[in-house]
């Protein structure tokens, strides 16, 4: 038997007879309540993807040999939809998003499918829980497509069973009072992510261990890691973000960099929205925009000469989270934040990205409507 493509058009829907009563703005909170929905899709080896449904938001059944929960065959997604001053429901870049899911299915050996049949499917989704998306800027309805391997067997093989389902969380502004900056702990001693390992791919199995290290962190007053790699201690990621820094030169040339995809940086949509727009908005006689590695000793070799600007994560729950401080090696280096919120270039990066996102400004192919 031929297995089946992904087919928005087979699409079921049941809508459910409860629904749930809507929380008011400021009681959001980022991944704690749902929506009326969920959308799913199951996979068998033997016949491909099956019918797409759209149901009552409910539990799961799984038998406990099941093996996402022996061997980790789980990956997900992060995305969120806007409502725009039109009342149209958008989202973001979701192709990328699409393209990343695939990858990290196809590096745990689960099913991969048409990238535009589960936005059309996503969409529908929306539209069917568009009253759950907020209204209001930095407001959204962040959406986890999620795929696990639902076989029943504690074989360790490739899933010959999945299941692929998205859930949606109406979410409000990371900062709910405009930025908090965060102080960071250079770690060393525990490591995100190495050269042929799996820290380009969302999968669940990169987030447990990296917990632990926060909460050590934490409890030194740093908020998150600031993930370093190898000997030369090269800057990679923070927390669960990307991470970009600006310097001057003797000149006052600025360079923004963040490290390069050399397979242990997850390829942020943000990541790449921030570099993309910094090459078009950004004076190039004033501005140099690199990938390339760097460590934390040239961060403060720079800082000590004055020499650093900014700094930032980026990552589709804030877009950008300013830095305030480093902590490494039981010196703290303090990063300008210029009126005590973020620098200038991060409070820019905000403003370009939210305007495509709410559909103030078309930027390309960047914001799609749900219809
Ligand atoms: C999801 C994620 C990011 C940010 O990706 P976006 O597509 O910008 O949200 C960065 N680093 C890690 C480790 C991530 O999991």
């Amino acid at each position: 038997m031929v297995q089946a493509p992904l087919e928005a058009s087979k699409i079921q829907i049941s809508k459910t007879s409860t629904p749930k009563e809507k929380l008011p703005n400021d009681k959001l909170v980022f991944g704690q309540t749902f929506t009326d929905h969920m959308l799913e899709i199951e996979w068998t080896k033997e016949a491909g993807w099956g019918t797409p449904k759209i149901s009552p938001y409910h539990n799961l059944s799984l038998d406990p040999s099941t093996i996402v929960f022996h061997y980790a065959f789980e990956l997900f997604e992060g995305m969120k939809a806007y409502r725009d001053s039109n009342d149209k429901i958008r989202t973001f870049r979701p192709t990328k998003n699409m393209i990343r899911m695939n990858q990290s299915a196809e590096r745990i050996a689960l099913p991969t499918f048409d990238n535009e049949e589960l936005l059309k499917l996503i969409d529908q989704f929306l539209l069917i829980d568009e009253s759950f998306v907020p209204k209001g800027n930095g407001y959204s309805l962040y959406l986890r497509p999620t795929l696990i391997g639902t076989t029943p067997s504690l074989g360790v093989g490739s899933p010959d069973r999945a299941l692929l389902y998205v859930i949606a969380s109406p979410v409000g502004p990371y900062y709910s009072s405009g930025f908090k900056p965060v102080a960071l702990e250079a770690t060393d001693y525990a490591v995100r992510a190495w050269p042929g390992g799996v820290g380009n791919r969302k999968l669940g199995a990169n987030y447990a261990p990296c917990v632990l290290p926060q909460q050590k962190a934490a409890s030194k007053g740093y908020a998150q890691n600031l993930w370093l790699f190898g000997e030369e201690g090269y800057i990679t990621e923070v927390g669960t973000m990307n991470v970009f820094f600006v310097f001057k030169d003797e000149s006052g040339k600025k360079e923004l960099v963040t490290a390069p995809l050399d397979g242990t940086i997850l390829e942020g949509v943000t990541r790449d929205s921030v570099l993309t727009l910094a090459k078009e908005k950004l004076p190039s006689d004033e501005w140099t925009i690199s990938e390339r590695k760097f460590t934390i000793h040239e961060v403060f070799d720079k800082a000590a000469k004055g020499q650093l600007v900014e700094a930032f994560g980026s990552g589709t729950a804030a877009v950008v989270s300013p830095i305030n401080r480093i902590g490494w090696n039981g010196k703290d280096i303090d990063v300008p934040v210029a009126d005590g919120a973020s620098g200038e270039l991060t409070k820019d990066v905000a403003e370009w990205i939210r305007r495509i996102q709410y559909g103030e400004e078309e930027f390309k192919d960047w914001s799609r409507v749900a219809q």
